[in-house]
Order: structure tokens, then sequence, then C-alpha cells
């Protein structure tokens, strides 16, 4: 018998687990997978290079209670992420800045980096959609530039629509920044847990009051019926159930499905040290894939003579394809938004039913949001 049912052992199951075993409430955590970590699943490969089994994970945050939780289960390695693309058969920094001005247009590079720092004085890093508008007609040159070259076609691979149809939030992620800061992250902690986001996990699952099964898809013992009821092994379930998977799923796509993206990893090994100059090489243009993760940027040199790198080629998520069958990025658009609030009603009417994380929420989240959104539910069912 447990209090809580929890549905995913991802970082928001796992963070969600470990606050209440805490608060003396016996846990059981349901996975589909037959490994924890969900998403930040990571081990060690043939040559020993941990690698990043759903992609490259980089862990950065300003938020100090977010950053001290998680350094009670591991120790934290400070790790500064850097970006390169691949542009006009240049490498350059990614996001934007001085130095790959004047990698690109080196003639242009000091007056622009003159006009730029006149009309935003006070400021290290702008939309590239701020540029596109602005009334200097070099400046506004320059950000059609960055925009064909760094966002256009990048964007369009990734979310298989032309950049016209994506979000400006998803546009703005990435900045032009007014400076040699060549950091992709500026937050006050970035770093990797030193031995990788399973063991993590593990650690933080590891409380007598948790009990994990792993290879148990929920919806196989949990659902939702007509009446908006819980039903747990076919009884009705008045506790607390934290649903941290995809919510069209739990109520058996009664309204349809709600669209994603989906990712293809390739992964290859050499022999030698180093494959690239940086972690990440983002590939905007010409190739098929988006960009070349190299994990031991993120341990340092170890193993020597041998290293392992991922090509990720974007595709969209369908159920019935394995090659697609994993949902990675909720696209956000209007008519999904409004698709997933459909659901989000019937939730409301399951008083005992909270979700969290990326896939019940259909939105897109950073690990250290996805802990802090964990540890506020945990706040909330604690005061009813
Ligand atoms: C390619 C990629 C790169 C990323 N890089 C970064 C980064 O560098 N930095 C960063 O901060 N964030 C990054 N993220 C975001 C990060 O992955 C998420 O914030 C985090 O994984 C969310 O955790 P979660 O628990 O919500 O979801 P997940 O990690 O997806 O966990 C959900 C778990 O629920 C399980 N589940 C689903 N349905 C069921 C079911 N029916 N029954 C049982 N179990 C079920 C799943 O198997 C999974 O294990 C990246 C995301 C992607 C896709």
């Amino acid at each position: 018998m447990c209090d809580v049912v929890i549905v995913g052992a991802g970082l928001a199951g796992a963070v969600s687990a470990r606050k209440l075993a805490e608060m003396q409430k016996k846990v059981l955590v349901l996975e589909k997978r037959d490994t924890i970590a969900g998403n930040a699943y990571d081990c060690l490969d043939e040559n020993g290079v941990r690698i990043h089994v759903y992609g490259p994970h980089i862990f950065h945050t300003n938020h100090q209670g977010v950053y001290e939780f998680l350094c009670r289960f591991c120790n934290m390695v400070p790790y500064e992420h850097r970006v390169l693309g691949r542009i006009d058969s240049k490498l350059v920094p990614i996001p934007f800045n001085f130095q790959s001005l004047e990698i690109l247009l080196p003639e242009k590079a000091d007056d622009l980096k003159q006009r730029l720092l006149t009309a935003f004085p006070n400021t290290s890093k702008i939309s590239i959609l701020t540029l596109l508008d602005h009334s200097d007609k070099e400046l506004k040159k320059l950000g059609e530039f960055i925009f064909e070259k760094v966002f256009v076609h990048y964007t369009a691979k990734q979310w298989g629509i032309p950049i016209s149809e994506v979000d400006t939030s998803v546009i703005n992620r990435v900045p032009v920044v007014l400076g040699y800061d060549d950091r992709y992250f500026q937050d006050t902690y970035q770093c990797m847990p030193e031995n990788g986001y399973t063991e993590l996990i593990r650690e933080m699952l590891n409380h007598p009051n948790i009990t994990v099964e792993l290879s148990c898809d929920a919806t196989k013992r949990l659902c939702v019926n007509e009446s908006n009821q819980i039903l747990f092994d076919g009884n009705t379930w008045e506790k607390p159930v934290i649903y941290t998977g995809a919510i069209d799923e739990l109520f058996s796509y009664r309204y349809g499905s709600l669209p994603y993206r989906s990712l293809r990893f390739s992964f290859e090994s050499f022999e030698q040290d180093y494959f690239q100059a940086a972690a990440v090489v983002n590939y905007p243009n010409e190739e098929d894939f988006t960009r070349i993760t190299e994990f031991k940027h993120f341990t340092g040199l170890r193993p020597e003579g041998s290293t392992t790198i991922v090509k990720e080629y974007p595709l969209m998520y369908d159920k019935t394809n394995p090659e697609a069958d994993i949902p990675y990025y909720p696209i956000d658009q209007l008519e999904n938004k409004k698709l997933y609030r459909r659901y989000l009603e019937d939730v409301e009417c399951c008083s005992q039913l909270y979700l969290c994380g990326r896939l019940a929420e259909y939105r897109y989240y950073n690990m250290d949001a996805v802990v802090e959104s964990a540890l506020r539910l945990v706040e909330k069912i604690k005061k009813g």
C-alpha cells in the first residue's frame, strides 16, 4: 500500500518522490522504460565515454535552492557550455557575438560593433527580432544576415515548419550577444553531476519510503474514467497521483493527440582524443542534422584515446513509428495549446491528480525549472 502514486522516474517524478518520502509518505513510482532518469538518462558506452542517450543535458540555473537541493545527491562539477556554429564553412560562436561578427564580416565588423554599442548602451544581449526591426539600416541588414545564417534554416529543421510559423518565444531563446562572452548560458550555477544524471536520480530515489517499478506502463494500471474518477488496478483511487507522462495518453486521446517533435540520434565513436573544438557544433544550414555533440567536453579528457559524438536529426513524432515514437519537444502553437487546455479542464475535475513536467504540462522546460516546479508541487500537496 502506498500514499502517493507517481508516474515517471524522470526529474519531475524523482524530485517529487524524494520530497514526499522525506515527509513520511510511502511513494510508488511507475516507470515505463527499463531505466530511471527520463530524458536525462546517461550511461557509459563501450569505450567508457559517458553519453547522454536522449540528447545532451547541461545543468544551469540562477535558483540557489534548486542547485542546493541537487547537491544533496551528487557532486556537481563546474562546466561552462560553449557552442560553435558552422556558417559559410567557418566555425563561429553561437549565440552570435562580436567574435562571430569579426569572423564572418571582417570588413564591416568595427563599424557594426560601434553601432550596436551605441544603439543598445545598457545591455549585454538583445533579441534578433529587435535587430530586424531596427531603424538604423546597417543594423537592420546585420539582423537580416544573422537571421538568415543562424535562425531561419535551423529553426525550420528543428520544428519542421517555416520560421514565420514558430512562436517568437522560441526564436528569443537564442540572443545576439553584444560583446565577446561566448558562454551559451550566463546563469550563476553551470555544472554537471560528476557521475552523471542517472546516478544523481538513483541517489534521489534511494529512500526506504520509495518503491520504483521499472518497465511498467502506468496507463495499463491507472486510468481516468468517463466520470473523471481515477482508477488504479481497477479500483477507485482517492489518494494523490503525480503524473509526469503525456497528458493525452492518460485520457486515452479522447480529444486527439498532441503533436511533438521527435529526434533521431546517430552515435559514432572514434579512436582519438577529440573530434571537434567544442561540446556542441551547430549546423544551421546545409546538413540534415542540426548539431553534433561530443560528450567528452563535459567530462574533461576522460577516457583518453577514444571519443563519442552524436548527430541529431529532428523529425515529426509518430507513436506508431519506432524511429520517431519518443515525444521530445511540445510544439508551441496556438491550436496545440487549445487542445492541451481541453485536457486540462478534465484534469481540474480530478481533485487528486497533479501534473508535473514537460510532457504532462506540455511545455518546454529546462531541468532546473522542472526541479523547482516539483518542489513547489509537493508544498502544494502538503498544504492539501
Ligand atoms: C534533446 C533535449 C536536450 C535537452 N537539454 C537540456 C539541457 O541541456 N539543459 C536543461 O536544463 N534541460 C534540457 N532538456 C530538458 C530536460 O530533458 C527536461 O527538463 C527534463 O527531462 C524534464 O523532466 P521530466 O521528468 O518532466 O520528463 P522526462 O525526463 O521525460 O521524464 C518523464 C518520465 O515519465 C515516463 N513515462 C511517461 N509516460 C509513462 C507511463 N505511461 N507510464 C510510466 N512512465 C511513463 C517516461 O518514460 C520518462 O521516464 C533537454 C530536452 C531535450 C529533449
